[in-house]
Protein backbone atom coordinates (compact mmCIF):
# COMPACT_ATOMS: atom_id res chain seq x y z
CA UNK A 1 0.00 0.00 0.00
CA UNK A 2 1.07 3.55 -1.08
CA UNK A 3 0.05 6.36 1.58
CA UNK A 4 -0.25 8.88 -1.21
CA UNK A 5 -2.02 6.55 -4.18
CA UNK A 6 -6.06 7.67 -4.33
CA UNK A 7 -6.44 4.01 -5.26
CA UNK A 8 -5.36 2.39 -2.36
CA UNK A 9 -7.17 4.87 0.03
CA UNK A 10 -10.21 3.84 -1.90
CA UNK A 11 -9.36 -0.01 -1.39
CA UNK A 12 -8.65 1.11 2.32
CA UNK A 13 -11.24 2.59 2.81
CA UNK A 14 -10.16 6.04 3.32
CA UNK A 15 -11.99 7.80 0.49
CA UNK A 16 -15.13 7.18 -1.27
CA UNK A 17 -15.82 5.36 -4.42
CA UNK A 18 -19.36 3.72 -6.06
CA UNK A 19 -18.11 -0.24 -5.52
CA UNK A 20 -19.42 -2.55 -8.11
CA UNK A 21 -16.89 -5.73 -6.81
CA UNK A 22 -14.85 -6.35 -4.38
CA UNK A 23 -13.07 -9.44 -4.10
CA UNK A 24 -9.81 -10.96 -2.59
CA UNK A 25 -7.45 -9.88 -5.84
CA UNK A 26 -9.36 -7.04 -7.32
CA UNK A 27 -11.73 -4.56 -6.89
CA UNK A 28 -14.42 -2.58 -9.51
CA UNK A 29 -15.47 1.16 -8.69
CA UNK A 30 -17.33 3.09 -11.21
CA UNK A 31 -14.70 6.19 -12.65
CA UNK A 32 -15.50 9.82 -10.90
CA UNK A 33 -15.34 11.03 -14.33
CA UNK A 34 -17.01 9.05 -16.82
CA UNK A 35 -15.98 9.02 -20.54
CA UNK A 36 -18.76 6.07 -21.63
CA UNK A 37 -22.53 5.66 -20.22
CA UNK A 38 -20.55 2.64 -18.67
CA UNK A 39 -17.36 3.41 -17.06
CA UNK A 40 -15.48 1.03 -14.54
CA UNK A 41 -11.98 0.94 -13.18
CA UNK A 42 -11.13 -2.82 -12.42
CA UNK A 43 -8.16 -2.20 -9.32
CA UNK A 44 -5.79 -4.58 -8.06
CA UNK A 45 -5.36 -4.58 -4.52
CA UNK A 46 -1.94 -4.80 -4.79
CA UNK A 47 -0.02 -1.49 -5.34
CA UNK A 48 1.43 -2.13 -9.36
CA UNK A 49 2.52 1.30 -10.89
CA UNK A 50 1.82 -0.06 -14.55
CA UNK A 51 2.16 -2.74 -16.64
CA UNK A 52 5.30 -1.90 -17.18
CA UNK A 53 5.58 -2.91 -13.37
CA UNK A 54 3.89 -6.87 -13.55
CA UNK A 55 5.71 -9.46 -12.37
CA UNK A 56 5.74 -12.75 -13.11
CA UNK A 57 3.60 -13.58 -10.28
CA UNK A 58 1.26 -11.00 -11.03
CA UNK A 59 -0.17 -12.95 -14.34
CA UNK A 60 -2.91 -14.35 -12.28
CA UNK A 61 -3.94 -11.06 -11.19
CA UNK A 62 -4.28 -9.35 -14.52
CA UNK A 63 -6.08 -12.61 -15.56
CA UNK A 64 -8.20 -12.09 -12.81
CA UNK A 65 -8.97 -8.14 -14.01
CA UNK A 66 -9.92 -9.27 -17.04
CA UNK A 67 -12.15 -11.99 -16.50
CA UNK A 68 -14.02 -9.25 -14.09
CA UNK A 69 -14.33 -7.04 -16.26
CA UNK A 70 -15.93 -8.91 -18.35
CA UNK A 71 -18.41 -10.45 -15.64
CA UNK A 72 -19.34 -6.65 -15.12
CA UNK A 73 -19.79 -6.00 -18.81
CA UNK A 74 -22.31 -8.92 -18.30
CA UNK A 75 -23.93 -7.59 -14.94
CA UNK A 76 -24.11 -3.77 -16.70
CA UNK A 77 -25.96 -5.16 -19.69
CA UNK A 78 -23.72 -4.19 -22.38
CA UNK A 79 -21.57 -7.80 -23.34
CA UNK A 80 -24.14 -7.72 -26.41
CA UNK A 81 -23.52 -3.94 -27.81
CA UNK A 82 -19.70 -4.13 -26.82
CA UNK A 83 -17.02 -2.35 -25.01
CA UNK A 84 -13.19 -1.07 -24.71
CA UNK A 85 -10.94 -2.44 -22.00
CA UNK A 86 -8.08 -0.16 -21.59
CA UNK A 87 -4.52 -0.01 -19.94
CA UNK A 88 -3.23 3.31 -20.07
CA UNK A 89 0.40 2.75 -19.45
CA UNK A 90 2.86 5.80 -18.03
CA UNK A 91 2.20 9.77 -19.61
CA UNK A 92 2.57 8.86 -22.97
CA UNK A 93 -0.18 6.50 -23.12
CA UNK A 94 -2.78 8.75 -20.66
CA UNK A 95 -1.92 7.09 -17.32
CA UNK A 96 -2.72 9.90 -14.82
CA UNK A 97 -2.99 7.66 -11.43
CA UNK A 98 -0.28 5.05 -11.15
CA UNK A 99 -1.84 2.38 -9.15
CA UNK A 100 -2.63 -0.46 -11.79
CA UNK A 101 -6.15 -0.22 -13.26
CA UNK A 102 -8.19 -1.45 -16.14
CA UNK A 103 -10.93 0.40 -17.81
CA UNK A 104 -14.10 -1.03 -18.62
CA UNK A 105 -16.01 1.39 -21.27
CA UNK A 106 -19.08 0.68 -23.10
CA UNK A 107 -23.22 1.38 -23.05
CA UNK A 108 -23.26 3.52 -26.22
P1 LIG B 1 -5.74 6.91 -16.21
O1 LIG B 1 -5.75 8.13 -17.08
O2 LIG B 1 -5.69 5.63 -17.00
O3 LIG B 1 -4.67 6.97 -15.14
O4 LIG B 1 -7.14 6.86 -15.52
C1 LIG B 1 -7.38 7.28 -14.22
C2 LIG B 1 -8.87 7.36 -14.06
O5 LIG B 1 -9.16 7.43 -12.69
C3 LIG B 1 -9.51 8.58 -14.73
O6 LIG B 1 -10.47 8.15 -15.69
C4 LIG B 1 -10.14 9.32 -13.56
O7 LIG B 1 -11.38 9.92 -13.89
C5 LIG B 1 -10.30 8.24 -12.52
N1 LIG B 1 -10.29 8.68 -11.15
C6 LIG B 1 -9.43 9.54 -10.55
N2 LIG B 1 -9.72 9.70 -9.25
C7 LIG B 1 -10.81 8.91 -9.02
C8 LIG B 1 -11.61 8.64 -7.86
N3 LIG B 1 -11.35 9.21 -6.68
N4 LIG B 1 -12.65 7.79 -7.99
C9 LIG B 1 -12.92 7.21 -9.18
N5 LIG B 1 -12.21 7.42 -10.30
C10 LIG B 1 -11.18 8.26 -10.23
ZN1 LIG C 1 -1.94 2.34 -4.97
Amino acid sequence: MVESCIFCQIIRGEKPADFLYQGEAVVAFKDIRPNAPVHVLVVPRKHIRSVNDLEEADRIIVGEMIFRAGEIAKEQGISGSGYKLVYNVERGGGQFVFHLHLHLLGGW
